[in-house]
């Protein structure tokens, strides 16, 4: 008999697991929010577009007590809004206690396996249904202003190595030939060779449109509000707001940062905090546009990303970045948005010459531990979770889609899960 799922959520995430499950014969309906179109406004659509396996997590040694510090600065990288919400208090103290770099060693072997199978999945996807996002796998730079942080950034490409990432460090005079795009206050870079980038509103799109050609039923505008249980406290399927119901063997909730919010109504907590970031958007029309620069980069004191991208209509460069605790929903903070250029300038020539053609904010769920949380619930047997990738959904959405739709089906995950389990919060 054919099995039924219904996936909640059309960012990188459910749209990754929707098309594994539908390879495997389930019949998938995929419900989203937003409308179809909008799909590549969401965190999904909006992000840098690095495919950068080999990213570290939040969770660093000292990065607690760097948070803390910069509690209080509204143009720090890492703002936290101050506030007293006892799930906020929780997540940092749990934050806190895996700022280890015991903690750190372990994630980063089970994000380097997923990081380097994640681009085998999508580019297996890509080249399935033909999705055209200038996807360059030409790695991406870590470029440095001050001297004395391009041995910091050396040293952490080294301690990468053990996981099979491969790297190469770029003196000034190097890069400066390798890119007319760098101004001469640059001292270096670190080529991270491994990774990609893309315009990610193009490949969103493009996943999301592959997927009633592979049998998935794709609605936009139904927004689920609640989880339908049976008597024995399985989940059997949703009700929108519409009032609308739907029912199957089991449901998956990959509604990025709204994933808590929903599992709460089966009582089950996926503890998040989100973590707004913006992006802005410019076209490189003219011959009198400073150089675009040829890869993907993250601005190694700023934390800025910066990404070229191919569209429709022309060459385009992204500037994304900030990380921003706060509720979801709270006024933009314009002083942010202008730290990224801000952020820009002293490492790009000419940007501030650029006016940008888009300004964009999202969120990143994250958890308190730098780790997704993606499997089944015991205690609420038909559930599914995938989110909780933080900084690096993009990268890792497409695995993390595979893996559960593997889960789902009762075989072994294509990569280890075990840190992975969304019950290790209760
Ligand atoms: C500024 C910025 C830069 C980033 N840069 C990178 C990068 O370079 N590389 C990288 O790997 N990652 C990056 N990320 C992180 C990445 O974007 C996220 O981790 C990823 O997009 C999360 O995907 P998702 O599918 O879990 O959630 P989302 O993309 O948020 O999708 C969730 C979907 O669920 C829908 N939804 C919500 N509630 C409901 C409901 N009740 N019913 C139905 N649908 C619902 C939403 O409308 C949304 O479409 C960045 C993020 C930001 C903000």
């Amino acid at each position: 008999m054919t099995k039924s799922a219904i996936v909640v959520g059309a960012g990188i995430v459910g749209a990754s697991t929707a098309w594994h499950l539908a390879q495997r014969g389930y019949q998938v309906t995929l419900l989203e929010r937003d409308a179809v179109d909008a799909v590549a406004d969401s965190a999904s659509g909006g992000n840098a577009g690095l495919l950068s396996i080999g990213h570290f997590p939040l969770t660093r040694p000292g990065a607690s007590w760097r948070g803390l510090r910069w509690m209080f600065s509204q143009t720090a990288p890492l703002y936290i809004r101050p506030r007293f919400d006892r799930e906020l208090i929780s997540w940092l103290w749990n934050f806190h206690l895996h700022c280890t770099q015991r903690h750190l060693d372990r994630s980063m072997a089970v994000l380097g396996e997923m990081g380097f199978k994640s681009l085998a999945v999508l580019e297996l996807m890509m080249a399935e249904a033909h999705i055209e996002c200038d996807y360059k796998r030409d790695g991406w730079l870590d470029v440095v202003l001050k001297p004395e942080n391009l041995a910091v950034a050396e040293a952490e490409a080294r301690s990468l190595e053990q996981y099979g990432y491969k790297w190469e460090r770029l003196e000034k005079e190097q890069l400066l030939a390798r890119d007319a795009c760098f101004t001469p206050e640059v001292s270096g870079a670190i080529h991270m060779k491994d990774s990609a980038h893309c315009a990610p509103h193009l490949l969103i799109a493009g996943i999301v449109r592959a997927l009633p050609q592979r049998g998935v039923s794709v609605l936009g505008r139904s927004e689920v509000r609640a989880l339908k249980l049976a008597r024995s406290g399985r989940v059997t399927g949703v009700q929108l707001v519409s009032g609308e119901e739907f029912h199957a063997d089991v449901v998956v909730l990959t509604a990025g940062i709204w994933s808590d919010a929903i599992a709460k109504l089966a009582d089950v907590s996926i503890p998040m905090q989100a973590a707004r970031g913006y992006h802005l958007q410019f076209a490189y029309p003219s011959t009198d546009a400073p150089a675009l620069p040829s890869t993907g980069m993250v601005l190694h004191e700023s934390f800025v990303a910066v990404t070229p991208m191919q569209t429709a209509t022309g060459q385009e460069l992204r500037i994304a970045g900030t990380l921003e605790i706060g509720p979801v929903g709270a006024p933009w903070m314009h002083e942010r948005v202008a730290m990224l250029l801000k952020g820009g300038n002293a490492y790009l020539k000419g940007l501030d010459a650029l006016k940008p053609i888009r300004e964009w904010a999202g969120y990143r769920p994250c958890t308190s531990d730098g780790l997704p949380a993606v499997g089944g619930l015991k205690k609420r047997p038909g559930l599914f979770v995938a989110t909780g990738h933080a900084m690096m959904g993009m990268t890792l959405g497409p695995v993390t889609g595979k893996a559960l739709a593997e889960m789902i089906d009762d075989e072994a995950p294509c990569f280890d899960c075990r840190m992975l389990d969304p019950e290790r919060f209760s």
